[in-house]
């Protein structure tokens, strides 16, 4: 089932989420649904909290990203990847910039600093325990993606005077003025059925 994403100024984005204490049906079941509204909106990551959910999970699938992945040199695990209770074990004291986007911030891109690689550590799926390192992409959407679980979006690494730029958009969002080609859900708890 396609859920619809939370935007940019609802409370969802920035409250507390909770381990996941064990595997059950309605994990899995939020988990087929996650996957499913990452795939509609086109999006390489969808945190449960983006969906309204306290859970502490992700899903990514980089796959669109592949190519240029393999001309990196870095490894592309199995995806789509499923990241339960994810917890950064380590990263690079190396940072890099990339481009970012979210699907809770429709059509806002900027370039955001991070480390480049990273270990991060979590429960797939099936809920077994898990270690991988990444970097390039992957390294950017799972640190994306685990902020989203901190209640953090990539707008809020942005300088001020890019946020300022930005302040137009946001309050429009924040408004309620907001479209997308999959279904919204405003700060107001409205729905906005994609265009
Ligand atoms: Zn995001």
């Amino acid at each position: 089932m396609v859920l619809p994403i939370y935007v940019y100024g609802h409370d969802a984005l920035r409250d507390d989420t909770e381990r996941v204490s064990e595997n059950s049906e309605a994990l899995q079941s939020l988990i087929d649904d996650m996957i499913e509204t990452m795939y509609n909106a086109s999006g390489i990551g969808l945190a449960a909290p983006q969906v309204g959910r306290s859970e502490r999970l992700f899903v990514v699938d980089l796959t669109p990203m592949a190519d240029e992945m393999a001309k990196a040199g870095e490894p592309l695990p199995p995806q789509p990847m499923v990241c339960i209770n994810p917890e950064l074990v380590a990263e690079s004291d190396a940072t890099s910039d990339m481009e970012e986007g979210c699907l809770s911030i429709p059509d806002v891109r900027e370039a955001v600093s991070r480390p480049e690689r990273i270990r991060l550590r979590y429960r797939d799926r099936a809920f077994e325990k898990q270690e991988i390192e990444a970097g390039h992409m992957l390294a950017r959407v799972l640190q994306h993606e685990r902020d989203h679980l901190d209640g953090v979006l990539f707008t809020d690494y942005l300088s001020s005077f890019r946020k300022r730029l930005l302040r137009r958009p946001l309050r429009a969002m924040v408004r309620g003025t907001v479209t997308a080609d999959y279904p919204l859900v405003t700060k107001d708890g409205e729905r906005v059925p994609a265009q």
